[in-house]
């Protein structure tokens, strides 16, 4: 038995990796500011005797003995990271900086959630690792990627300057159950939209490709990282490699939904990359790690996921 500390283990990665890993016999502290994510992702562990729940904000220092940290707490949704970029950046710079001097204090194993978004509008395609990106610096999606390009950056310092044991996931675009329904990523708009037959809102033309990972792949891929017996630190790619057209998307979730929605377009968001797609070499070679789930089947769980949050409302 393990004790974890999961930040951001309210929202929708956080508390699917919470449940898996009290599932497996750990202890958990989930901790959580409760800015993108809720309590209903997590009410069901509540009153288990291995699981806490604290709520905080990782730009305060935080004290605990934990043997390892999955470090997770930053919105991810565009809508959201946005809402207030300077939290949004001080989150993964001082929260980072606060979570890598609790591993250095405790002897943790600390692992970054980093984001395909260090690639930015990306000039190779499909992203390996060693490619340093195409990021804007200065634009609306900065606070977030920068961000997160400094929490590279400070855990790979921190490992070199004091030996923390870090481990670097960079992960791509990611779905399934326990998403915010009002998160206002491209999963939850569309399906939403689709089952509340109302208007599919694309954005520009639609050309745009994002290659989506079933939750469950991803957690797969993120605790055998952080386990791994030779120490691999990454950065490491996790998603799916399944490229698809926004368009080419929102016509799927129609079909699965079997919906009467109309697509409409709307404008592009600056800076929106044009295309994104995982190579998983690395990540083959070394957590021996690829994900499993077919997009189909994933989006069934999610779609019924949502269609029970719909009728509860
Ligand atoms: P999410 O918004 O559902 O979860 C983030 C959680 O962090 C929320 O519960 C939120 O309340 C919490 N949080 C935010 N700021 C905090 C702070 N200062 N202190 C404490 N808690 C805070 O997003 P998610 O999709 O579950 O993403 C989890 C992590 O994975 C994020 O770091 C994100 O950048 C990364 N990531 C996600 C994706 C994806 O496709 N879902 C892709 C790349 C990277
Ligand atoms: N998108 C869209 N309609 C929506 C929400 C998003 O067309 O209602 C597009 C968005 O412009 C982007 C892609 O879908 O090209 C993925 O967006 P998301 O916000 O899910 O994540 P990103 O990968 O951009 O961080």
């Amino acid at each position: 038995m393990k004790r974890i500390l999961i930040t951001g283990g309210a929202g929708f990665i956080g508390s699917n990796l919470c449940e898996r890993l009290l599932n497996e016999g750990n202890d958990v502290i989930c901790l959580d500011n409760f800015f993108t994510g809720s309590k209903d992702n997590i009410r069901h562990l509540i009153g288990n005797n291995h699981f806490e729940l604290v709520r905080h904000d990782i730009t305060k220092e935080f004290f605990a003995e934990v043997d390892q940290i999955y470090n997770l707490a930053c919105p991810a949704s565009p809508p959201h990271y946005q809402y207030n970029p300077i939290k949004t950046i001080k989150t993964s710079v001082i929260g980072v900086i606060n979570m890598l001097g609790l591993a250095k204090r405790c002897k943790a194993t600390i692992l970054q959630a980093s984001t395909s978004e260090v690639y930015g509008d990306p000039k190779v395609h499909p992203q390996t690792e060693n490619y340093w990106g195409n990021v804007n610096p200065i634009g609306i999606r900065s606070c977030y990627d920068e961000g997160k390009r400094c929490a590279e950056t400070l855990m790979m310092d921190y490992h070199r300057q004091n030996g923390v044991d870090i481990r670097i996931v960079r992960i791509f675009n990611t779905y399934g159950p326990n998403m915010d329904m009002n998160d206002g990523r491209v999963v939850s708009n569309f399906i939403i939209q689709a089952l509340k037959g109302e208007d599919i809102t694309v954005y520009g033309n639609g050309l745009q490709t994002r290659s989506f990972c079933y939750v469950d792949d991803l957690i797969e891929g993120m605790i055998r990282m952080m386990n791994n017996p030779q120490k691999f630190i990454g950065p490491v790619n996790l998603g799916n490699p399944g490229e698809r057209t926004i368009l080419d998307f929102a016509k799927m979730i129609i079909e699965m939904t079997d919906s009467k929605s109309k697509i409409i377009y709307k404008e592009l968001p600056s800076d929106d990359p044009m295309q994104r797609q995982p190579d998983l070499t690395l990540a083959k070679r070394e957590l021996d790690w690829q994900p499993a789930t077919d997009i189909k089947i994933g989006l069934e769980k999610t779609i019924k996921y949502f269609e029970g949050k719909i009728n509860n409302k």
